[in-house]
């Protein structure tokens, strides 16, 4: 695994946590999966020895100087938006989803309490009217969703970090009917 990718990834995980998208128990199966692609640094592997149970005390101080070794810094709402779908696409193109629409779900949940972000209130919006038959609903978006370029990471590495986030999915598809907006 190049240096490169190892601060792509960290990227993402820093900017998933800091959505609400990552929680402190989910960094150690993230680190495993960075040593396994041979990803070498002295936080990462320690991190990869906490247990899920782990909380902020125990991972934000290796976290941090995993992050400052690779000069990472989170980008804004809108930028963190569009790099966490690039993630999920990637995720949903190597294994695809029960539900419709998963990206409109997905970053609709990005989308409050703020609203910064003009692509995730924009799946805000059109999440409402995806179970419902009231008004043609624009699959056009969700594909355009499903096609952003890649990040470029390993299988293994883009399902650790999507993880956290897909859970969030329906595991069955919604029924579909008419429902007040
Ligand atoms: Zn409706």
């Amino acid at each position: 695994m190049d240096d490169a990718s190892v601060r792509t990834a960290l990227l993402v995980a820093r900017t998933a946590e800091s959505r609400g998208c990552l929680r402190p128990g989910d960094w150690p199966d993230v680190a495993v999966s960075l040593l396994l692609e041979g990803a070498e640094d002295p936080a990462i592997a320690e991190l990869a020895g906490l247990s899920r149970q782990a909380n902020g005390w125990d991972t934000e101080p290796l976290v941090a100087a995993a992050c400052e070794r690779h000069e990472i810094l989170v980008p804004n709402c809108d930028e963190s938006t569009i790099l966490l779908a690039r993630l999920m696409a990637d995720d949903i193109r190597a294994r695809p989803t029960v539900v419709t629409a998963p990206m409109t779900r997905l970053l609709a949940g990005l989308a409050p309490p703020d609203f910064e972000s003009d692509l995730a209130s924009r799946c805000f919006t059109a999440e409402e009217y995806l179970d419902c038959g009231c008004t043609e609903v624009d699959l056009s978006f969700e594909a355009e969703l499903q096609s952003m370029p890649t990040l470029g990471l390993s299988a293994p590495v883009t399902q650790a970090l999507a993880r956290p986030l897909r859970s969030t999915l329906p595991t069955t598809q919604p029924a579909y009917g008419h429902h007040e907006h």
